[in-house]
């Protein structure tokens, strides 16, 4: 025994005889991130930021069919969807990026399921009508639906993680990052697409790793781009339009 502790009183005097590297040896101050300025209330645009819509006019979004000017509804500050002239997606293309996006189901919305406040935020927008990548956007209180469908839903391949929708006639937000898939040289994928998104500020999609463009049938796959469109969708169910407004992406290097 007495060998024993002996033997441990001599392994605890080495282990403290071992210098500890100096803290600087763990310090890195270079590269020195950009200072970005943060929007002064919650939500708004930080100093970064490309404004997509901020309340004036919508030359930021073209027809996702031909690439005409968009012609959806301009009006107090509001863009409101326009659903006989179509989906709409942005001028620019983006790789990976942080959005920023608010929505209004209107108040007297009527239907029911898919056919209630029915829009979407298509994330990569891959050809016209609803090619690409759709978060869903879709009155989600008191609404039933199939639930990889929902409000907060990658379209056809996620679960929200909770539904924290608001009522309609209520504003609401999407905060998004979003990593876009990368191809080979050859079309085979590289690496997939990953998103998380906060609903209302209330994480429901975590990193989620995609299985490729969102279907309305079949399973989803890949296919190549390199940057692409932000769409939104002109639903065709016949419950009344739905409403956007402070609308702002940051693309990340
Ligand atoms: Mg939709």
């Amino acid at each position: 025994m007495l060998a024993a502790a002996g033997a441990w009183t001599a392994a605890a005097g080495a282990q403290q005889q071992t210098p500890l590297p100096q803290p600087e040896a763990t310090e890195i101050w270079q590269p020195v991130p950009a200072v970005v300025i943060p929007g002064e209330t919650a939500g708004a645009p930080p100093s970064d930021a490309i404004a997509l819509f901020d309340g004036k006019n919508e030359d930021e979004w073209v027809s996702a069919q031909d690439h005409t000017p968009a012609r959806w509804t301009v009006a107090d500050g509001l863009l409101t969807v326009a659903k006989n002239t179509g989906n709409i997606e942005t001028r620019r293309h983006f790789h990976d990026y942080q959005l920023h996006i608010e929505w209004r189901i209107p108040a007297d919305i009527a239907g029911s399921g898919q056919g209630r406040g029915n829009s979407g935020v298509f994330l990569a927008s891959t050809g016209p009508g609803d090619a690409g990548y759709e978060l869903q956007v879709l009155d989600g209180y008191k609404n039933p639906t199939y639930v990889n469908g929902m409000v907060g839903s990658i379209y056809k391949q996620s679960i929200p993680l909770v539904n924290a929708a608001r009522r309609p006639g209520e504003w609401q937000t999407y905060d998004v990052v979003w990593t876009t898939p990368r191809f080979n040289a050859d079309g085979s994928l590289k690496t997939p697409a990953y998103v998380t998104v906060f609903l209302n500020g209330v994480l429901v999609e975590d990193h989620f790793q995609l299985k490729g463009q969102t279907l309305y049938r079949g399973q989803p796959f890949y296919q190549a781009f390199d940057g692409a469109a932000i769409k939104l969708q002109a639903h065709g169910d016949k419950s009344a339009p739905i409403s956007f407004r402070n609308i702002w992406v940051r693309e990340l290097p």
